[in-house]
């Protein structure tokens, strides 16, 4: 063992104190975590192994706490509220974690080397960009998140607002207030004010429909006491190229918002697509016409969904994941195609297994006696097993609304009585092949980024254990090469403020709730729920704060 070769060596020189604490710093190994988002901070909290050497690089030096940063458009919310910076993170922990504020620029897994960018110049204050230098890994750890995807429509780089980070929603609120100035000058024609007021958000999604009520919101309160002369100009426009705004949300939430939207005065405008910006039109498309409309706009907000950062892209073609849309990883969240590096969150996407690839392992595995032929008894002896291995069964069984595995055999077998179970090898197949039909992809949220990153955390906390004991705790043995259960997500609800103290709320069990109080529901779930042990902290001091402050407000 090399390692330990080197540990002896530098024993025999301890009279050398600074070869002592080489010796130190080398058995650790280097982690290193791209990133300072819900993914990359909810490792990091989670994260209490001391026999690693952390270092945290990334161009942003504080966490924000995105489901509120819609709020922070129109003033509701102040910007400082929900950033958290990644000192203080660091400070209160108790294993060793240093940052640089510095932007990836390259990855190289051959040599287990990261290049980076410092986020302003350093050295050569002539030099507009910031110096380069080199970090090496033992474990990569990618959490950079996504960018706004323009889908290379023209004009929208230039003329558009985005909302993904706090620089956004400030430009968007700073320009919001002169919009109401410009349009109060008295040189103006009526037509003129009018475009200046005309908000287009571009995107149905849980952003565009967020921002659009908290600007209906600005207007009626704070522009009627502010701007009383030219409240009534005002027109807020919503673009969506589906048929539904909130389409990912219960049909109930879809319904609700579109119309409250409808009596708020939000013109929707569904299946309707964005052609072209110019500096003082926006250009659609109907679904199904080959007509283009042209309209004046004063400001437009896009948030039309995410793609990928450029350093993913390369990334994804020098490890020949080029055609893919997201980074592949396992279910362990290691990235396919390479050694020791992970990726999370919104840059990345679980390649989840088939259960009808390892049928014929799964059923050699459950038939113990080698009869040919599957029991009830048999197959409820390896459920648990399967179902931490491949976790579309449970999805299957939640969507079925069926109780457990045997269900879904038992329908296959046309209700056959369950003491009369047999199923044949091709039964079993046929059986199971309808539950990889449920996967899906996991949604782009915090939810998921900070399960993930609570998850890989648990993984490492627990990795000397793992390594000294490669089968994995008892119900994993067996399963050969897994040394950890693989991800598993917990879906926790989805919350869509629509503006005006009222949000949609869909929880987990078909729960949907609309209205008045779900504001209330909102911020006290994502306080309780982050406070959860098991799903990770990131996030909470400011959940916390938001959330007691709201009521404090009253
Ligand atoms: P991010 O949180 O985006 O973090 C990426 C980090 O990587 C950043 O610190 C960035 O500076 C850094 N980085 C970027 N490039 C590099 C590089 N080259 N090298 C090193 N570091 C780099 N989700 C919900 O579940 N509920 C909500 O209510 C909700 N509301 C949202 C509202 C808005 C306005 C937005 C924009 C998102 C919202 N989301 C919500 C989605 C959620 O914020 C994302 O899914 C989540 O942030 C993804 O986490 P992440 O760590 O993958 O990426
Ligand atoms: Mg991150
Ligand atoms: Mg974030
Ligand atoms: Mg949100
Ligand atoms: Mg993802």
């Amino acid at each position: 063992n090399s390692n330990r070769g080197h540990v002896a060596h530098a024993d025999a020189i301890t009279s050398n104190s600074i070869a002592h604490a080489d010796a130190n710093t080398s058995k650790k190994k280097k982690v290193v975590v791209l990133g300072t988002g819900w993914a990359g901070m909810s490792f990091l909290k989670n994260l209490n192994n001391s026999t690693y050497d952390v270092k945290v690089v990334s161009p942003r030096n504080f966490f924000v706490f995105t489901p509120l940063l819609p709020s922070v458009t129109c003033g509701k919310v102040e910007a400082r509220s929900i950033v958290e910076p990644i000192r203080n993170i660091i400070r209160k922990k108790n294993i060793n974690v240093s940052y640089c504020e510095a932007e990836c620029i390259k990855i190289d897994p051959a040599s287990k080397k990261i290049y980076c960018r410092a986020a302003r110049a350093t050295l050569n204050t002539n030099s507009k960009q910031g110096e380069e230098f080199e970090v090496d890994y033992d474990y990569l750890i990618i959490a950079v998140g996504a960018q706004v995807n323009t889908f290379n429509t023209p004009g929208v780089e230039g003329n558009c607002h985005f909302l993904k980070e706090i620089e956004d929603a400030q430009k968007i609120r700073k320009n919001v207030i002169e919009s109401f100035e410009k349009a109060s000058l008295p040189n103006l024609s009526e037509e003129e004010r009018k475009k200046i007021l005309h908000f287009v958000v571009v995107g149905g999604g849980p952003t565009g429909v967020e921002f659009s009520g908290e600007l209906r919101d600005f207007v009626n309160e704070d522009v009627l006491k502010l701007y009383p002369t030219v409240q009534h100009l005002v027109k807020i426009t919503v673009i969506e190229a589906t048929d539904h705004i909130l389409n990912m949300f219960d049909k109930r939430i879809t319904k609700f918002a579109e119309s409250k939207f409808l009596r708020d005065d939000i013109d929707v405008k569904l299946g309707s697509m964005v052609t072209k910006i110019t500096e003082n039109e926006i250009s659609t498309k109907a679904k199904g016409s080959d007509k283009t409309t042209s309209t004046p706009y004063g400001m437009v907000l896009w948030s039309t969904g995410i793609g990928q950062r450029p350093l993913i892209k390369d990334f994804m073609k020098q490890i020949g994941q080029g055609n893919r849309r997201a980074l592949a990883t396992d279910e362990w969240l290691r990235v396919e195609g390479c050694d020791n590096v992970y990726a999370l969150g919104d840059c990345a996407t679980i390649n989840q297994r088939k259960v009808v690839e390892d049928i014929a392992e799964i059923f050699k595995r459950a038939d113990k006696d080698n009869s040919g032929t599957l029991t009830v008894k048999k197959f409820t002896d390896i459920m648990d097993d399967v179902i931490a291995r491949y976790p579309q069964v449970k999805l299957y069984m939640k969507s079925k609304r069926v109780r457990n595995f045997v269900d879904i055999l038992t329908e296959a077998k046309g209700n056959a009585a369950k003491e009369t179970i047999e199923l044949s090898i091709e039964e079993f197949k046929t059986a199971l092949s309808v539950v990889d039909s449920k996967m899906k992809n996991l949604p782009a949220t915090a939810q998921v980024a900070n399960q993930q990153g609570a998850y890989l955390a648990k993984c490492f906390n627990r990795m000397e254990e793992c390594e000294k004991n490669p089968e994995g705790p008892p119900r994993f043995r067996g399963t050969g090469r897994h040394r950890f259960h693989p991800f598993r997500y917990r879906h926790l609800g989805q919350f869509a403020p629509l503006g005006g103290e009222k949000t949609a709320a869909q929880l987990p069990g078909d729960w949907v709730s609309i209205g008045h109080s779900s504001q209330w529901l909102w911020y006290s779930i994502y306080a309780s729920k982050l406070a959860d042990k098991s799903i990770g902290g990131v996030g909470l001091d400011t959940a916390f704060y938001l959330w007691e402050g709201r009521q404090w407000n009253l």
